[in-house]
């Protein structure tokens, strides 16, 4: 896999480039008249217009694709693009949808809007597989889900949910932006497509926005391509030269993610002012077994709830911390610091975050690369700052 990463997709110019090439390039000129016909019609392959294909994003797509050992992989302009390109080529006026409840803001909203041209959606508990099949209908075209859930790392068990998916007809697809192939290959495992946010693990340096989606080369360029030529959410091949040197070193930052992650996550456990810590990989994770089978590590996402936390002792730690950068997003070298319930979650109501286990006193870290004892300083001077803001009961 890592040899893969590295090599896969650059065909060497008549340069001798070591590096891969940035083809900054809107359109490409024909030999002649003929060749341009018969790009046009589709009688012959080759470049046109990077609305359809540049070379820069295709060595993403190649390299992507093998990783996640899927036949075809498709570049887009950002994580929601993705999904939004894959409901657009697959759903039509009468369909309906079934998503875990735990997505990404942005994706519930996304489903939500599809009501509007006649998608239904049903939001379903992440890890109650009875509850998937219940609600499926004949009318079913698609299963949604990430995992592990953010920010309460919950599992989605993949082979039992895709078996559900293929009773009735539909496709399961998965969102792996927190695993990445590095640690979670869901095609293997039953997936019909895999769709990315690259903004997070795959840049892993927090620079450049952009997507993916993976699967079979008969659904990926014969259904979705087709969307995406020509509604045009593409990557753009500055983007693409960045992602496809983020995966050169995907494998190596995930497991160093993991590493620093599954420590902290075991020293926050035994701290007196932290009630509960989510993480995969701990050995109390009520789907410790499911995260074994289905992940090769951790992952680089930590939660933890502060004991007796209201949002101004939460505030406290999160204010107390020197050295975490307070920012929502993840996935990059530098470990940031999260209030769920009031930011990525804070659109929600009060009962609908409690529902959905992000209490008040809820904190997510995306650890980065730095120096683990320097990591536990200062999550350690986080909580010196919490504990001195009397708690609530
Ligand atoms: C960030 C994120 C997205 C959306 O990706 P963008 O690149 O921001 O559009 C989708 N899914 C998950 C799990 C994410 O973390």
């Amino acid at each position: 896999m890592e040899t893969l990463a590295i090599h896969t997709g650059h065909h060497r110019t008549h340069e001798g480039e070591h590096s891969e090439p940035l083809f900054l390039t809107s359109s490409y000129v024909f030999d002649d008249a003929e060749q341009a016909a018969d790009r046009f019609a589709g009688r012959a392959e080759g470049n046109i217009y990077s609305r359809t294909g540049n070379p820069t994003v295709r060595i993403f797509e190649e390299r992507l694709a093998v990783l996640e050992g899927g036949e075809r992989a498709l570049a887009t302009a950002s994580g929601m693009a993705a999904i939004l390109s894959v409901c657009m080529a697959l759903l039509k006026a009468g369909d309906h949808v079934v998503v875990s409840q735990s997505v990404f803001g942005p994706s519930v909203a996304l489903f939500q809007m599809f009501a509007r041209f006649g998608v239904s959606t049903s939001f379903v508990a992440l890890d109650d597989v009875p509850a998937w099949e219940r609600a499926c209908t004949d009318r079913t075209r698609l299963l949604f889900l990430e995992t592990p859930s953010n920010p309460l790392c919950v599992l989605g068990d993949l082979v039992a949910l895709a078996a559900i998916a293929h009773r009735h007809g539909a496709k399961l697809v998965v969102d792996n932006t927190f695993c990445t192939p590095a640690l979670q290959r869901p095609l293997a495992l039953g997936a019909d497509l895999v769709v990315h946010s690259a903004t997070k693990y795959i840049d892993g340096q927090g620079r450049a926005l952009g997507g993916a989606i993976v699967g079979e080369e008969r659904v990926v360029t014969g259904e979705i391509f087709p969307f995406v030529r020509t509604a045009g959410p593409v990557m753009s091949p500055f983007n693409a030269w960045i992602f496809l040197k983020g995966l050169e070193t995907l494998s190596l930052r995930m497991k160093a993610h993991s590493e620093t992650a599954l420590a902290l996550a075991e020293w926050l456990a035994t701290q007196p002012l932290v009630e509960r810590v989510y993480y995969p990989y701990l050995a109390s994770h009520p789907q410790y077994d499911l995260a074994r089978a289905q992940q090769s590590a951790g992952g680089g996402v930590v939660s933890f709830t502060l004991k007796d936390a209201d949002a101004r002792r939460a505030f406290a730690f999160v204010d107390g911390c020197r050295l975490l950068s307070r920012t929502a997003n993840l996935g990059d070298t530098k470990t940031t610091v999260t209030h769920p319930a009031t930011t990525t979650h804070g659109r929600l109501t009060p009962e609908a975050r409690r529902a959905g286990g992000v209490e008040d006193g809820l904190i997510r870290l995306s650890i980065g690369l730095e120096d683990r004892d320097d990591l536990m300083a200062d999550l350690e001077t986080g909580l010196r700052a919490a504990a001195v803001v009397e708690g609530v009961r």
